[in-house]
């Protein structure tokens, strides 16, 4: 009798070992809600994800599509780095405590990506970066780390297209008459790929299509709406007259510069002036439709928070990340791009 409760009571701890053992880099198919096993809840992958700030109206859309693809499949823990690195920095240290499965972060700022690397590769915890991507170099210090994002000159090359195609089709945009596009530029934050490449990319676009161009004025609105407004008022009331047209790097610094010429006279009667963004969010769209903004690019939030969580998953079960078991295709063994797209009124139906 005694024996037998022994035996019981050793294949009890056997069993509830193996259960333990099964909590790092377990191996999940995923689809809970097919396999019909009511178990698989405890099998369920961790994941640490950290977004650079929630007040972010684009990372807000990339934010709940990472939540919403990860529901039943993985427990996604989102935190809010506050726009500070040594919060996110600390944020990620308690996920490594809590031995999450893998990471998906969103940096404050992409150079202290190596040492995010750093503590990630000494945990053994496979991570990927989205939005804010990390240099070349630091995307080398380990196999299990990887990118999601969209590529930044495409989105300045199909800003520049819309303006190119308004100036030919408009001639009377040409207020001063001398042939040449006078422009003032609002930049995203410094440092941030996108804020570079759009800044750089739109504009050689419109040179290269043989358009001439000055610019009148450029300054930073870090993104954001209230500093769009508050750049784009202090452009007018130093050279108001020039400008020809406005490109932000985001819909929501344009949607701040429509603030500002709202304010002194733009768009009632036939006071009109051009203005782009990049990332087609619903006010962005909303502008369009209304006619004070000429049109926008579809920055896919959709698409690169599923990607995030497919990936993040994925590395999560201990796989590699491969067009199969993601549904995107992998490019140089790291990266994930997913497709900017222009967008005007007459194709709004494609971004909503
Ligand atoms: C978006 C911006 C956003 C930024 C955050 C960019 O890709 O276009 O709207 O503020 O990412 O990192
Ligand atoms: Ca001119």
């Amino acid at each position: 009798m005694k024996k037998a409760i022994s035996i019981l009571l050793a294949s009890l701890m056997l069993t509830s070992l193996a259960a333990c053992g099964n909590s790092k880099n377990n191996s999940n198919t995923g689809n809970t809600a097919s396999t019909g096993d009511t178990k698989t809840e405890d099998k369920m992958p961790t994941i640490g994800c950290a977004i650079y700030k929630f007040d972010d109206t684009f990372m807000t859309g990339v934010r709940n599509a990472i939540d919403e693809a990860a529901k039943g499949n993985a427990e996604m823990d989102i935190v809010d780095s506050q726009n500070a690195q040594t919060t996110q920095n600390d944020k990620i240290d308690l996920f490594i405590t809590k031995q999450v499965d893998s990471l998906a972060i969103n940096p404050v700022d992409r150079t202290a990506a190596s040492v995010i690397i750093d503590k990630a590769k000494a945990a053994e915890t496979p991570v990927v970066f989205f939005n804010r991507e990390p240099l070349p170099e630091d995307m080398q210090k380990w196999d299990q780390v990887y990118y999601v994002g969209a590529k930044a000159e495409q989105s300045g090359t199909m800003q520049g297209q819309l303006i190119i195609d308004y100036w030919k089709a408009h001639p009377e945009a040409d207020l001063n008459g001398d042939g040449v596009l006078q422009y003032v530029m609002l930049k995203g934050e410094p440092g941030h790929q996108d804020a570079e490449l759009r800044t750089k990319y739109s504009i050689e676009a419109i040179e290269a299509a043989g358009i001439k161009v000055e610019k009148i004025a450029e300054d930073t609105g870090m993104w954001d709406r209230v500093k769009g407004q508050e750049k784009m008022a202090a452009f007018l009331s130093s050279s108001g007259d020039k400008i020809e047209a406005v490109l932000a790097n985001n819909d929501d610094m344009a949607l701040g510069a429509i603030e500002a010429l709202k304010a002194s006279g733009y768009f009632t009667g036939d006071k009109y002036i051009p203005v782009v963004g990049v990332d087609a969010t619903a006010p962005g769209l909303q502008a369009i439709k209304d006619g004070t903004m000429l049109g926008t690019v579809l920055n896919d939030a959709k698409n690169q928070g599923v990607a995030t969580y497919k990936v993040s998953f994925v590395l999560a079960n201990g796989e590699t990340p491969s067009k199969d078991n993601t549904g995107y295709e992998i490019t140089d063994g790291k990266y994930i791009w997913i497709d900017y797209k222009p967008i005007t009124k007459d194709n709004i139906s494609d971004a909503q």
